[in-house]
């Protein structure tokens, strides 16, 4: 068990907490606050704790000088200081003194919002490359460190793992969320168990597949990625998305777990008919799976005992191909099966389809959590010290 927030007294004290404000913005406006939001509980508990705040995240991609007007983190200062009942200050440096003045001068319960941790990253990638000295400098400034960073804890940043390596430290709520339900789905001993895959390209989920399909009883696979192991079967899939690297691994992962892999047996196609796999000609381009694979799939969720889901089932951001995904999700909801949806655009197809509360837990660490169902550590969560056992 890690050490939680819970754990620390903060009367007083200088806390850097490591957030996840990563929102998209466009022409200088936020056009999706969640990861905001989602932040303020571990951000309040400080507040209320009589803690001097200091909150770091990184936003967007910085290479260049250029990149830093487009990733500035002021629009999230504006945000913060609309949502939190106390002062909040904005330090436009990342390093030096005027930093160093504004943490000095911060009361309790007040917050200081720091600029994207990025920018360090313009010339020599100190804080992507986990530089030890601007690393030490963070952790310099305050006497306790939280990560509730969870969408970037796949990293090993200066700003997670180089702030943790210096300061007594604790993963935020957000954080504790995620690893205690993601880890409940993946180590209950409950059968059957059914992992559910689908998105564009089998190549980003190999490292998941080989990971989950130990375990699991049954691996459904929709989305552009079945038309790979389809082909490796034999198939004409037409123009579908395919994978051509990646025949001989599916060839061998079929061969290897025969009774746990079921593909397809009907899709829609691209210009909306609905075919039998074997009469794909070769102008088809499989867009959705059809609705024999519906109940088929259905059959074998509904009976589960836990799911986990990545990877929606067809193109579901244009209708009418979202329907294999939302039928998926109906028929987890209405049999109230124990489902774990991970990966960014599984989330944002739940969220879309409009079954944001109807699951044991929607991940919201895309990439993050990927690498975790890989069986990865993740290096931002590794570093934080254990809770001492009794
Ligand atoms: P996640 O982010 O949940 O891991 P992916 O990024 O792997 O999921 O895949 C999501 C994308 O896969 C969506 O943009 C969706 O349009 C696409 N997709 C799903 N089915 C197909 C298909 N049959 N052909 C092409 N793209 C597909
Ligand atoms: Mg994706």
């Amino acid at each position: 068990m890690k050490k939680t927030i819970k754990d620390y007294e903060y009367t007083g004290k200088k806390v850097i907490i490591r957030c996840d404000l990563n929102v998209p913005i466009k022409d200088g406006h936020i056009t999706d606050e969640t990861r905001i939001k989602e932040s303020l509980e571990s951000i309040n508990y400080l507040i209320n704790h009589n803690a001097k705040v200091i909150v770091m995240s990184h936003l967007g991609k910085v290479k260049t000088e250029e990149d830093k007007k487009e990733n500035t983190l002021y629009p999230v200062y504006l945000k913060l200081k609309k949502y939190l009942n106390t002062k909040v200050y904005f330090s436009k440096e990342t390093k030096g003194s005027l930093l160093e003045d504004m943490v000095d001068s911060l009361k309790e319960k007040e917050v200081l919002l720091v600029e994207n941790t990025r920018y360090e990253d313009v010339p020599n990638k100190l804080e992507s490359t986990c530089d030890e000295s601007l690393s030490k400098y963070w952790a310099g400034l305050a006497d306790i460190f939280i990560d509730d960073a969870y969408g970037a804890s796949h990293r090993a940043h200066a700003s997670n793992v180089g702030i943790a390596k210096y300061l007594p430290n604790a993963v935020g709520f957000l954080v504790e969320k995620e690893i205690t339900k993601i880890d409940n789905v993946l180590k209950e001993n409950t059968h059957p168990y059914t992992v559910i895959m689908g998105g564009k390209k089998i190549s980003d989920k190999i490292i998941v597949i080989d990971n989950l399909i130990k375990k699991c009883d049954y691996l459904l696979v929709g989305g552009g990625m079945c038309f790979t192991l389809l082909k490796a079967s034999g198939y004409n899939v037409g123009m579908s998305i395919v994978d051509d690297e990646n025949i001989k691994y599916s060839k061998n992962l079929l061969k290897n777990y025969e009774d746990k892999i079921i593909l397809p047996i009907d899709i829609v196609t691209k210009d909306n008919k609905i075919k039998d796999i074997s009469d794909m000609q070769d102008e088809d381009i499989g867009y959705d799976i059809g609705p024999k694979t519906i109940e088929k799939f259905s059959a074998i969720l509904s009976k589960s005992k836990r799911v986990i889901v990545n990877g929606p089932m067809g193109v579901f951001e244009e209708k009418p191909f979202d329907n294999g995904t939302k039928e998926i999700y109906k028929c987890l909801k209405e049999n109230k099966v124990k489902t774990l949806i991970g990966g960014g655009d599984s989330a944002a197809s739940v969220n879309t389809l409009g079954f944001g509360n109807d699951f044991y837990h929607i991940s919201t660490g895309g990439g993050a959590t990927l690498e975790y169902l890989s069986g990865k550590p993740l290096p931002g969560i590794e570093i934080i010290d254990n809770k001492r056992e009794k």
